[in-house]
């Protein structure tokens, strides 16, 4: 059975554009929200680990102020600014 090349891949699932203008380092895209996964998968907690929590991390989509939840492109529900899971992303 003959697989696919990963640019027929790449070309077929819209990836070309973003993989051509960030190399190879890929951005952390919003997920849909029937996608994110349980705070309970990932560990979350809401206090920082070791220094490290939500406000740092790329997911994290900020609230309407600055100590006020937000949202994660990762977790489902609230997220805590002063939380951390083991998806954590440093910015
Ligand atoms: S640390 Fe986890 S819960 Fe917090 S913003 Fe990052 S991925 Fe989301």
């Amino acid at each position: 059975m003959k697989h696919p090349s990963r640019r027929i891949v790449l070309k077929h699932s819209g990836m070309v554009a973003v993989v051509a203008s960030f190399g190879t380092s890929l951005p952390v895209l919003p997920a849909r929200a029937d996608e994110l996964v349980s705070k309970d998968s990932v560990s979350y907690q809401t206090t920082p680990n070791n220094g490290s929590q939500c406000s740092q991390c790329k997911s994290f989509i900020a609230g309407a102020t600055a100590g006020a939840d937000g949202t994660c492109k990762v977790v489902a529900g609230p997220i805590s600014p002063t939380g951390y899971c083991l998806a954590f992303s440093p910015v």
